[in-house]
C-alpha cells in the first residue's frame, strides 16, 4: 500500500493506493491529526511518498520513513499521468496553471518541466480577501456568492468611461477593477463576483503573456481553488476562449501533487 501526500500553503491533498484503486481525500491543513489517524489505523506500514511546502512538517510528525519529492515535479508528473488516464493525446508543448493558495506556472515540454512564474493571487486571495469584503467565510459559501453576484456593479468597464461613444478596444473589458468603490450601491455576492473575476483576469494576464514568450497553445488548470468554484472557472475558460488558448481542467486536478508524488516511490 502507498500514498501520496501533498501539503501545501492551506490543504492536505492525500492519493491513497489500495491495489489497484486511488482514493482521494483532503483535510484543511490544520486538520493534519484527523488526516492521518485513519490512513494510520488502515495502513500501519503504508509507504508515503511526500511533498509540498509543509512536506517536512508531515514527515517528521507522522512518516519519518516517508520520501520527500520536489513539489514541482510532483505537480507535473501528476498532470501527465492524468492526461494519459483521459486518453487525452499529450497536448505538447503546455503551461500547467496551478491556481492553489498561490498560483504557479510551469511549462511542460516532452520530458521536460519547468517553473516559470508565480503570483500572489490565487485561492488564499479569494479566502482572505473575501472574508475581508464581505464578513462571511467558507469556501463553499463565498463559491455560491460569488456566482450570485454582479460584478458590473463595482468593476468601470471600457463601455462605462466611452458612455455614447465607440470604444477602440472590446467594451466589455474591465477597465479598473472595483473602481466604481460606494458610487454603486452593491452587496456582498456583488464584491464577490469583482473579486473573483479580478483574480480570474489576473491570471489571464499572467497565462496568455507566458504563453506567448513559450509559444504554447494549451493550458490545462489545476488547483484546488477550481473545485466547485464555477464562476473562476467559468472566467477562466472564457477569458482562455477570447484569447485564442485551449483550456481544460483536468478531473480530480487538485491531487496531481500527491499523484505525482506517489509515482515516485
Ligand atoms: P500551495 O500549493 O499554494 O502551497 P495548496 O496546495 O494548499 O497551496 P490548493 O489545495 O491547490 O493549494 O488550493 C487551496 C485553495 O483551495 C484555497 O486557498 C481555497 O481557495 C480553495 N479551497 C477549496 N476547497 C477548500 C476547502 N474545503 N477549504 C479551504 N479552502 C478550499
Ligand atoms: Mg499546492
Amino acid at each position: 500500500q502507498k500514498v501520496g501526500i501533498d501539503a501545501g500553503g492551506s490543504l492536505i491533498k492525500i492519493a491513497f493506493q489500495e491495489r489497484d484503486v486511488m482514493h482521494y481525500k483532503k483535510y484543511p491543513i490544520g486538520e493534519l491529526e484527523s488526516a492521518f489517524s485513519w490512513l494510520k489505523a488502515v495502513a500501519p506500514n503504508v509507504m508515503a511518498a511526500l511533498t509540498g511546502g509543509k512536506a517536512h512538517i508531515v514527515q517528521e510528525k507522522f512518516f519519518p520513513n516517508g520520501t520527500i519529492v520536489p513539489e514541482f515535479q510532483a505537480t507535473c508528473e501528476g498532470v501527465r499521468l492524468f492526461l494519459l488516464e483521459e486518453g487525452k493525446k499529450t497536448p505538447d508543448p503546455y503551461i500547467i496553471v496551478n491556481v492553489g493558495t498561490g498560483t504557479s506556472w510551469h511549462l511542460v515540454d516532452g520530458e521536460s518541466y519547468e517553473r516559470i512564474l508565480g503570483s500572489g493571487v490565487g485561492g488564499g486571495t479569494f479566502m482572505g480577501l473575501g472574508t475581508i469584503l464581505t464578513n462571511e467565510s467558507g469556501f463553499q459559501h463565498l463559491t455560491e456568492m460569488a456566482v450570485k453576484g454582479q460584478k458590473e456593479n463595482l468593476d468601470l468597464l471600457v463601455k462605462d468611461i466611452y458612455e455614447s461613444d465607440e470604444p477602440p478596444i472590446n467594451g466589455d473589458l474591465t477597465a479598473a477593477n472595483f473602481a466604481k468603490g460606494l458610487n454603486v450601491k452593491h452587496s456582498g455576492a456583488d464584491r464577490m463576483a469583482a473579486l473573483t473575476n479580478m483574480i480570474a483576469e489576473t491570471i489571464m494576464l499572467l497565462t496568455v503573456q507566458a504563453a506567448a514568450i513559450h509559444q504554447v497553445k494549451q493550458i490545462v488548470f489545476i488547483g484546488s481553488s477550481l473545485i466547485g468554484n464555477p464562476f473562476l472557472t467559468e472566467s477562466l475558460e472564457t477569458y482562455m476562449k477570447m484569447l485564442g488558448l485551449q483550456s481544460m481542467f483536468l478531473k480530480n486536478g487538485e491531487y496531481c501533487g500527491a499523484v505525482g508524488a506517489l509515482l515516485s516511490i
